[in-house]
């Protein structure tokens, strides 16, 4: 018998504030342990808790990106339990009214366009963070109360690859959006897993097996690469696989039994009577609704369309979002816009690239340049190219007139980087034009058909491939500037013996 896996995931997302949730204490990241904390964050008696706007908002936007609904109605609930780096011994979450629902996230797989519906993405707290030394333990809490989006998927998700497709898009929607950096670096998110297995086209779910606290999407793969068949192979030996959780063991890759059902957790969630239900206006919705962007996918699709652009290279400015909103306004004014993607991609990227790359090892010779940055972040960027965007239109217009050969275009490229110089203003003084004039370019090939007898008599007798031999010679002799293709006509046409 086929088995399938059915698998749903619950994604824990760190939000773009300056503050945390329920305190004026900083949200960042990095600082020496517990000095952004206060008695709310700390959970002292007595305090009480004031939501963050921005963090709302944050909330509401994520669930338009994620083509949720806004409920007019949502509240906050405590979650009971107990951690060592949780102070109130309770997390401030959103248990049956949460601030959004019902959406999905659309995203390429396989060749295809898949639709994975969202339950609902909720706003809640982080906890602190524990440390073990080798005599004793510490626990810092300058993470304590920071604003987590909680997104969770239906369990639509079928494969491993699928799942981790699915939290790249997940993850670009929400940079784009601003609504979290996403650093997975500096823990910012975090997954929980279910999958469970059944045999194919089934209905029923089997015993669904969470995977905690994942903190990386190449992680949560490779669990799930090595957790399906696992199930599967349980099933096929006629085993019972019973609800539990499980841990992630990223070095030895394998998952391990956490604890099994009859240990769940009962988090007794009670209303927060330290908070006010939420009731957002029709106006507060609206300003949140003029923050939504364009999602990732609608631009890619749009690149293709509007410029008929291949896929490889709108994926490109949908990854580099800079880049591609340099390219539209050019690429708006020409009607080959391919030409010009193919600059601004193979060629102002690589010199862009070779910068940064320069500064970084400027960088390491001296940390912090004289601006006071550290000039690692100072490479050029596009807002300081030295060219105006029409210049590259003036280079893709020389190139098409076949004013210029496509090597002499390089050339004129890496100077108009380099000094800003106008590429048609560099033709001219630098005497770059190509010669398309047939009296000159005659005179080069009779003079490479009679330095070179032997390749000359070779074509005649059949040879194709000696034409290109003498087509280099005229080419070096006319420094690169003939007509290519005049020269291939004329020399073919003169050993032919044609007028
Ligand atoms: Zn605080």
């Amino acid at each position: 018998m086929d088995y399938e896996a059915v698998i749903g995931l619950e994604t824990h997302v760190q939000l773009k504030t300056r503050s945390k949730m329920w305190c004026g204490c900083a949200n960042a990241f990095g600082a020496p342990p517990n000095t952004n904390v206060c008695p709310v964050c700390l959970g002292m008696p007595g305090v009480l808790p004031v939501p963050n706007e921005e963090a709302l908002r944050l909330t509401a936007l994520t669930g338009l990106l994620l083509n949720c609904s806004v409920p007019t109605r949502a509240k906050f609930d405590r979650k009971s339990y107990f951690y060592p780096d949780m102070p109130k011994n309770y997390q401030i979450t959103q248990y049956d009214q949460p601030s959004t629902l019902g959406g999905y996230v659309e995203f390429e797989f396989e060749g295809r366009i898949e639709r994975v519906r969202v339950t609902r993405a909720h706003l809640e707290e982080d906890v602190g963070k524990s440390f073990h030394f080798d005599r004793n333990s510490g626990v810092d809490f300058n993470r304590a109360g920071v604003p987590l989006l909680e997104i969770v998927s239906e369990p639509d998700l079928t494969s491993a690859a699928m799942a981790y497709e699915y939290l790249n898009a997940l993850k670009e929607i929400l940079i784009y959006g601003g609504v979290s950096d996403c650093d997975m670096e500096k823990g910012m998110v975090r997954c929980d897993v279910n999958v469970s297995v059944r045999p194919k086209g089934g209905q029923e779910l089997g015993a669904k097996i969470e995977i905690k606290n994942m903190n990386s999407f190449s992680g949560v793969r490779r669990a799930l690469e090595y957790e399906i068949p696992r199930q599967i192979e349980v099933r096929k030996q006629g085993g019972t696989l019973i609800q539990s959780t499980r841990r992630w063991d990223d070095v030895g890759g394998v998952t391990e039994e956490m604890r099994t059902k009859e240990h769940a957790h009962d988090y007794r969630y009670f209303p927060d009577p330290d908070l006010m239900p939420l009731a957002p206006s029709e106006e507060w919705l609206a300003a949140v609704r003029a923050r939504v962007v364009e999602l990732p996918l609608a631009r890619k699709q749009r690149f293709m369309r509007d410029y008929q652009l291949p896929a490889s290279d709108a994926e490109v400015f949908k990854n580099d979002v800079p880049l591609g909103d340099y390219f539209e306004p050019i690429a708006r004014q020409t009607k080959n816009p391919k030409a010009v993607a193919n600059w601004v991609i193979n060629n102002l990227r690589a010199k862009l690239a070779e910068r940064r790359e320069k500064s970084e090892v400027r960088s390491q010779k001296s940390e912090v340049d004289q601006s006071g940055l550290p000039s690692a972040v100072i490479g050029t960027s596009l807002a300081e190219l030295k060219f105006k965007p029409a210049a590259l239109l003036e280079l893709v217009g020389l190139v098409e007139a076949r004013t210029i050969s496509s090597s002499v275009a390089q050339q004129v490229f890496a100077e108009m980087f380099d000094t800003g110089q106008s590429p048609a203003a560099f033709v001219q003084e630098k005497g770059l034009a190509q010669v398309s004039d047939s009296t000159a370019i005659e005179k080069l090939c009779d003079d490479a058909i009679a330095a070179n007898p032997g390749p000359a008599a070779d074509f005649k007798s059949g040879k194709a491939a000696a034409l290109n031999f003498l087509k280099g010679q005229v080419m070096k002799a006319s420094k690169g500037k003939a007509n290519p293709a005049l020269v291939g006509e004329m020399l073919e046409r003169k050993l032919k013996g044609q007028p």
